[in-house]
């Protein structure tokens, strides 16, 4: 396989897609794709390998073939039911001679149904898709000697792509480098274990995919270490893009309400079966078998009648509404069921770090061995002072100037300039290190070059330091003057002073007295109570670099540098939104890393937490039972030292006592945890790739309050889906009581056709639901505590509302019903003997255009409410009334739906009926608010 040649440039031969990479050293490697481990690849090679190789992505061969999507409309059971009633009225029709009218109009209806499900369904596919795209997650890479942040789906082969703890690969690769790499590759091999990857091994063409431990493969994960490496496949060339089995992204799940909604499918379709067999029988037994066609006929509208065939469009666009609302409001939806169930949610247990707080760190204080300084300066433009204490000291001290080298060299971020503005790549709270060591004038750029990393122990969240190994030239650095080596160790203050039996005082170690370590500790808790992040530093002289797997035993006899105390501050919007959970009954916990005493002023700042509040740490997690915890987490709001496994016991905890728990997490380790939760939220921006894929959204912005808003969202979805399905169901079982009662009462004939029955199913109750699915938040949302989401969807009076309101529907219409049949028979009238029915049909689609306006509230007047608030209802209104007169008076329509003209008195009297349902409706909701003030 070659490139294509452009202009007068030699063709470079490209290596053969699926080489057996692992026979090959990394130079060889790096020869083949013309790539330069320091600096990647240029701007011209880019181009013209994103030109042939195209974007690197997978083919979704998970979502649903547009043909699959097609047919599994008509195999919905309502649908099928309807062709059935389709084809036994087609017999009836044709035995008597007549145009099987209606059995058409229905096979056309459910073609159109399906048409529209179809159109509906793929637009939702499309939007999972978009949303797909935007979860897409980043890369970090090194081109034209820059290390910059790219979309995944530009990778080229060739680039050269640097690895951390938590990324999950987007292409396949040949190690160039790798610090105590382990990589999970059970999305590949289905091997649970991790495997130790490494970069200087050549292994045989036969070694198979797990044990070709110089590659990386593309949908694996990242759990411990660093590498650089070099990008050798991509999109579908990759092994797993081979055997195409992991999709990532967005997946689509039935969600809890699409699910009781099908089974309502199935409850409905049994019951009007039984209806159609019942009215059969009754009414053979009553007349005998000569009127046997016309119950037949009574019994097939009953049937469509008693199916709502708009209802599951409306579902799938009301979720679909409500996931693109909450993208709006920076919450990214991956899991379907999260639109509706986060409503219910009645806990939000979140991090501190970049959620609660901006992430943006600014190092305040710094303390070494003997003496506190002051830093000044904003942001991370290393613009500002360190001013001593005692300022005389500040030049001849060597004391700052160890502590500022191992900010710099114990550190994964980079300090970048760009335009005027300072900005970090990696972690804030490295980036806030570099900056403090640039206002001391030491650079990562300089240090890096005299002293390079040789190994590291990398940070985790459970051991709460890092700790890194220098090669020092002995004439850079006279203190290690007999070492080679120097090991520089930040993290948990706490933590990386027990390993410290020395301090560094004058330019020298000296020991660390019980006293001394008693002062550090109190100092710390100062600066933690007044919210600021504190980290301790130490080194250590090494004549060797430990074995890789006894890195951690070197994280002893450490020489204590000093504290630096940063201050990351909320972010200011959480304290309203911390107010607004509260309101909502939703209680707000703090779950962090971070110091007791940062968390506790921070989470006392932002209203969490009550200055005397107990507080658990991590340690007291570890000394209790689940039994206890089980006692305390309802008392408890801040977590603080806690590692990511005590996520999981919190939550499983919580979930214990029936609380239903969204949880924050950002690290390779706390996806147990957001697997648990009944929402898991990854974040957007700091959030590793292993974290996104196990939660149901993520938060785009990292930021709480949009958890809030996503709630608030999640809530005014479910009330809206139940708004309309009380709106559907009740005038489903107002038609069937009328069909039914038109026999029993005498009245000869049906008083709806089938036809008539699809059309108010569908478009006279389907736009204004479609309309109601749009209703913005009632005022209250955020006021009154959650609905349990295991409730069903008839609790809360629903059910009985839907009764009620179909019984009333039936009585208006039933009255209106017998006057129109007497009336039309009064001698001299002119018109259709046979309009009745078409009084009867108007009359409920004009009821139901009342009902839509006054459902919009449960305890709001339709005067109160400002119609405009959602113009949808009254445009969809006008148009279903528009259309329901065309169908009166067009005479095409008429004989289509078999319809009659109706004179101004027929039809003002219809008006005056479908008014009552308003009516009474409206009534209901003052004689509610009576009962209320009465209760109060
Ligand atoms: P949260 O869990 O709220 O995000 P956090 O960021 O403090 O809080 P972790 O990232 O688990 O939680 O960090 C735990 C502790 O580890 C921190 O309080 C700090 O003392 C230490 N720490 C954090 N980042 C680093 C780092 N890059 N290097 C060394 N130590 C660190």
């Amino acid at each position: 396989m070659t490139f294509p040649t452009t202009s007068n440039q030699v063709t470079p031969a490209f290596p053969e897609i699926g080489s057996p990479w692992q026979t090959l050293s990394a130079q060889a490697s790096l020869e083949k794709f013309q790539s330069d481990p320091e600096k990647g690849l240029t701007q011209e090679q880019i181009n013209q390998r994103q030109q042939y190789f195209g974007p690197n992505e997978l083919k979704d061969t998970g979502g649903r073939s547009p043909l699959t999507i097609l047919w599994e409309q008509f195999t919905n059971i309502m649908l099928v039911m309807l062709m059935a009633v389709a084809v036994i009225s087609a017999v009836l029709d044709v035995r008597k001679g007549a145009f099987p009218k209606d059995a058409v109009a229905i096979f056309s209806i459910v073609v159109l149904n399906g048409l529209l499900g179809y159109l509906q369904e793929s637009k939702a596919e499309k939007a999972l898709a978009a949303l797909k795209n935007l979860s897409s997650p980043k890369v970090r890479v090194i081109r034209q000697g820059i290390v910059q942040e790219i979309s995944a789906k530009e990778l080229v082969p060739g680039d050269i792509m640097l690895l951390e703890a938590g990324v999950q690969l987007a292409a396949d690769g040949r190690l160039l480098e790798a610090q105590n790499l382990q990589i999970r590759e059970s999305a590949l091999t289905g091997e649970a274990e991790t495997v130790n990857k490494q970069a200087d091994i050549i292994l045989g063409e036969d070694a198979p995919l797990g044990d070709r431990l110089n590659l990386v493969f593309q949908g694996t994960e990242v759990v411990q270490g660093r590498a650089k490496v070099l990008v050798t496949s991509i999109g579908m060339e990759t092994e797993i893009g081979r055997i195409a089995t992991l999709i990532q992204g967005v997946e689509t799940e039935d969600t809890p309400l699409q699910q009781r909604m099908s089974q309502l499918g199935n409850v409905l379709v049994s019951s009007s079966l039984g209806l159609v067999v019942l009215v059969v029988i009754v009414g053979v037994l009553r007349s005998g078998w000569q009127n046997f066609e016309e119950l037949l006929e009574v019994s097939l509208s009953m049937a469509v009648a008693v199916v709502p065939e708009g209802l599951p469009a409306v579902v799938t666009v009301t979720l679909a509404i409500g996931t693109q609302r909450m993208v709006r409001r920076h919450a990214l939806i991956r899991k379907l069921p999260a639109v509706e169930t986060l409503g219910s949610v009645t806990t939000i247990c979140s991090d501190k770090t970049g959620t609660l707080t901006q992430n943006k760190m600014v190092v305040q204080k710094v303390q070494t061995g003997s003496y506190a300084y002051e830093v000044t300066g904003e942001g991370y433009a290393p613009q500002g002072d360190l001013i001593a204490q005692d300022s005389d000291e500040y030049e001849i001290n060597g004391e700052i100037k160890q502590l500022l080298t191992a900010c710099v060299l114990c550190n994964d971020a980079l300090l970048q300039k760009k335009g005027k503005n300072w900005e970090i790549i990696g972690d804030p709270t490295e980036g806030a290190l570099l900056t403090l060591a640039g206002k001391g004038g030491l650079y990562r750029e300089d240090l890096w070059l005299e002293m390079p990393r040789v190994a590291e122990i990398p940070f985790s969240s459970e051991r709460k330091r890092m700790s890194v190994i220098i090669k020092v030239f002995p004439e850079a650095d006279k203190v290690v003057n007999l070492h080679s080596y120097l090991m520089f160790t930040k993290g948990s203050p706490e933590i990386v002073l027990e390993g410290c039996t020395a301090v560094y005082q004058g330019n020298q170690a000296v020991h660390l007295s019980d006293d001394q370590r008693k002062q550090i500790l109190a100092q710390n808790d100062r600066w933690a109570a007044k919210g600021l992040r504190v980290l301790g530093f130490a080194s250590k002289p090494l004549s060797d670099i430990p074995e890789h797997d006894r890195g951690e035993m070197a994280e002893t006899e450490l020489i204590w540098l000093g504290l630096v105390g940063m201050l990351d501050a909320p972010r200011k919007e959480v304290k309203g939104a911390v107010l607004r959970c509260r309101e909502a009954g939703i209680r707000p916990i703090m779950i962090t890393g971070d110091h007791q005493l940062t968390a506790k002023a921070i989470a006392t700042e932002l209203g969490i937490a009550h200055p005397d509040d107990p507080i658990l740490t991590g340690r007291d997690l570890q000394q209790i039972t689940p039994t206890e915890l089980g006692k305390l987490v309802s008392e408890v709001s801040v977590y603080a030292r806690v590692s990511p496994e005590h996520k999981l016991q919190i939550v499983q905890a919580l979930q214990k006592r029936g609380e239903f728990v969204a949880m924050t997490g950002d690290g390779v380790n706390d996806a147990p945890a957001l697997k648990q939760a009944d929402i898991g939220i990854a974040m957007g921006i700091t959030g590793t790739d292993v974290s996104k894929e196990a939660s149901d959204a993520i938060l785009l912005d990292d930021n709480f309050a949009t958890i809030v808003a996503a709630t608030e969202e999640g809530r005014v979805v479910y009330d809206n889906i139940r708004r309309f399905i009380k709106y559907i169901l009740g005038s489903n079982i107002g038609e069937v009581f009328v069909i039914a009662a038109a026999p029993l009462i005498g009245l000869g004939g049906v008083p709806l056709s089938p036809l008539q029955i699809l059309w108010m199913n569908l478009v006279t109750d389907g736009l204004p639901a479609l309309a109601l699915a749009m209703e913005p938040a009632e005022p209250n949302v955020m006021q009154r505590p959650p609905y349990s989401p295991r409730e069903s969807i008839f609790s809360r009076g629903l059910g009985l509302y839907m009764v009620r309101i179909g019984i009333i529907f039936a009585i208006l219409t039933i009255i209106l019903m017998v006057w129109a049949y007497n009336y039309v028979k009064t001698p001299g009238l002119a018109g259709d003997p046979e309009r009745w029915k078409t009084m009867v049909f108007t009359t409920l689609c004009l009821a139901q255009m009342g009902h839509a306006l006054a459902v919009r509230s449960d305890s709001q007047l339709t005067i109160e409410l400002n119609p405009f608030s959602n113009p949808y209802v009254l445009g969809a209104v006008t148009l279903t009334t528009l259309l329901q007169i065309l169908l009166i008076y067009v005479p095409p329509l008429q004989s289509f739906f078999g319809t009659h003209s109706l004179s101004a008195t027929e039809l003002l009297v219809c008006v005056g009926f479908s008014a009552l349902m308003f009516v009474w409706i409206e009534l209901e909701k003052l004689v509610s608010r009576w009962f209320l003030l009465k209760k109060q």
